[in-house]
């Protein structure tokens, strides 16, 4: 095990077993998942895998805990009081889960920690936000007696994550499931599985009631095989386009509810008035290339007047050739290897057909050769990549490459970046670089995406994130967040209830 990550270790007390039904048992298969490091190929942890037949106890248990347990019946308050401990039992393991990231994705340790001082902070919100939140509503009708509109928790989720970002991702939708009073089969990608065992040994110890929160990881079949089961009411989905579209299919089949956050193909307009140095300040973080590019929001289209493509391209270029490639754990690294070799030989496979296509590359497009605490030939990085002279039918510009590769398209008047910017399957994220907040106002609701920030990329959990067209269905974050676990009750009385009233 190569030096910068030996006291780096994930502390799982039962990595070996699945936690079920409030109790750690053997997966059925007894097969295992192993974790290969991105940053110099190491093994570097084993977990259980589950099959089909967990998953099925799994949903059982969910079930059996959302139709007669106590969870749904607590009030908002009881199952608050719950999620503040979670969230402070979570914070006690915040080196973990920055660790854990770093160690499944190559996530730079610099970036991970300061991202993850408080892996509670989204169960802390949803306590507050359920506690507030006004879930029955008392209407008198026109027509004489009363309306009672109740809010209530949609029922089993299946909660299913991608491998970038695991944490945070199975945050999103585990926070607001509980708060509502769902119970949840959590199903994280096959690559970065850690953390869900952290979930649970931490739901464990709070006391969570037994099938409230289960943890099932595996691959595709069983994952298939979860959203297929007619236990899940609902499926809760992060990932691709393609995979999304797939498990969409199996729930409408049999009207069980679904949500998805799928991928993007996000585009930054910068405008002649603002100067270039102020853009490429706050671009290439933008541009996710600390993150190489393992992201969904990036924003990986960069549409610049043809008058200043040069200008903004030598800039942009610079930056990028100034970022220091190494082992996730290295603390000096700025950017870090692909997640995985699969992943790898993808964005090698869009580099090659850029150039194919006939954009130049301007800077990267290779792989480092000798990189300081990486042993030779080991690591799955890559260059940062800058593509000019791209136009935007050219498949680096059309399709997700899911790693550090920008690509630079050249508009002629602001209408048709619009034009280029809504240009897409994907509809996530954007961005428009003015001094100008009318303009960048005025663009940002022509823009068909979820999403849009001005001079940067923001983003905030504590509001709505999802995206139009192909980039998915239904808001994760803030109050919209707790929509997608909810069923709505209309209950026509001719008096309510003193309790409702
Ligand atoms: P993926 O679609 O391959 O896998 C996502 C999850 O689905 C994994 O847990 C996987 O095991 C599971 N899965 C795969 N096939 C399945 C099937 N047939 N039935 C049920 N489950 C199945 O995605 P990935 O490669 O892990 O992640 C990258 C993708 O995630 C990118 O497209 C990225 O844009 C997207 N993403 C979106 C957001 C967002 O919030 N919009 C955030 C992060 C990542």
């Amino acid at each position: 095990m190569s030096g910068f990550w030996s006291d780096r270790r994930v502390h799982l007390r039962e990595p070996n077993l699945l936690y079920i039904d409030g109790q750690w048992s053997d997966a059925s298969s007894g097969s295992a998942i192993e974790m290969v490091s991105p940053s110099d190929e190491e093994i570097h942890s084993r977990v259980a895998e589950a099959s089909s037949a967990d998953v099925d106890r799994a949903v059982v248990a969910a079930r059996r805990a959302f139709d007669e347990g106590p969870w749904p019946r607590l009030t908002p308050a009881e199952r608050a009081a719950v999620l503040r401990r979670f969230a402070a039992g979570l914070r006690a393991r915040s080196d973990e889960f920055a660790a854990a990231w770093s160690l499944q994705t190559g996530v730079p340790t610099t970036i991970a920690r300061h991202a993850l001082t408080n892996p509670g902070q989204m169960y802390d919100y949803y306590a507050d936000l359920i506690e507030s939140e006004q879930l029955v509503t008392v209407t008198r009708r026109d027509s004489g007696g009363h309306a009672i509109i109740a809010r209530e928790p949609v029922g089993v989720v299946a909660a299913i994550t991608p491998w970038n970002h695991p944490s945070h991702l199975m945050a999103l939708k585990v926070a607001p499931a509980l708060a509502m009073g769902c119970t949840v089969v959590a199903k994280p990608a096959p690559e970065s599985p850690l953390d869900v065992f952290i979930l649970a040994e931490v739901a464990e110890n709070v006391g969570m009631p037994a099938g409230v929160f289960n943890i099932v990881p595996c691959g595709r079949e069983a994952s298939e095989y979860l959203v297929s089961h007619p236990g899940i009411d609902k499926a809760s989905f992060t990932g691709s386009a393609a995979t999304g579209a797939r498990i969409a299919s199996i729930c409408a089949s049999r009207m069980a509810r679904s949500s998805m956050e799928l991928g993007g193909k996000s585009a930054a307009i910068v405008l002649d008035d603002i100067p270039v140095d102020q853009v490429v300040a706050t671009l290439v973080d933008g541009g996710g290339v600390r993150m190489a590019g393992q992201g969904c929001a990036f924003l990986t289209r960069v549409l610049v007047s043809r008058k200043r493509r040069d200008e903004l391209a030598e800039a942009y270029a610079e930056k990028l050739r100034g970022i220091m490639i190494g082992h996730a754990f290295d603390p000096a690294t700025q950017m870090g290897p692909i997640a995985m070799k699969r992943q790898l030989d993808k964005v090698m496979g869009y580099i090659a057909k850029g150039r194919a296509e006939g954009a130049r590359i301007l800077t990267g497009g290779g792989r480092p050769k000798k990189l300081a605490g990486v042993p030779e030939g080991k690591g799955f990085f890559v260059e940062p990549t800058l593509f000019v002279d791209v136009t935007n039918d050219m498949t680096i510009a059309q399709e997700e490459i899911f790693g550090p590769v920008i690509a630079m398209i050249a508009y002629d008047d602001e209408a048709e970046a619009i034009r280029i910017a809504n240009d897409s399957p994907y509809g996530l994220n954007g961005a428009v670089y003015t001094n100008d907040a009318e303009k960048a106002y005025a663009i940002g609701r022509q823009v068909r995406v979820g999403n849009f920030s001005h001079n940067g990329l923001e983003h905030d959990s504590k509001y709505p994130f999802g995206g139009y067209k192909l980039s998915g269905t239904g808001r994760e974050g803030g109050p919209y967040g707790l929509d997608i676990y909810t069923e709505v009750k209309t209950l026509y009385m001719p008096e309510p209830p003193a309790c409702a009233a």
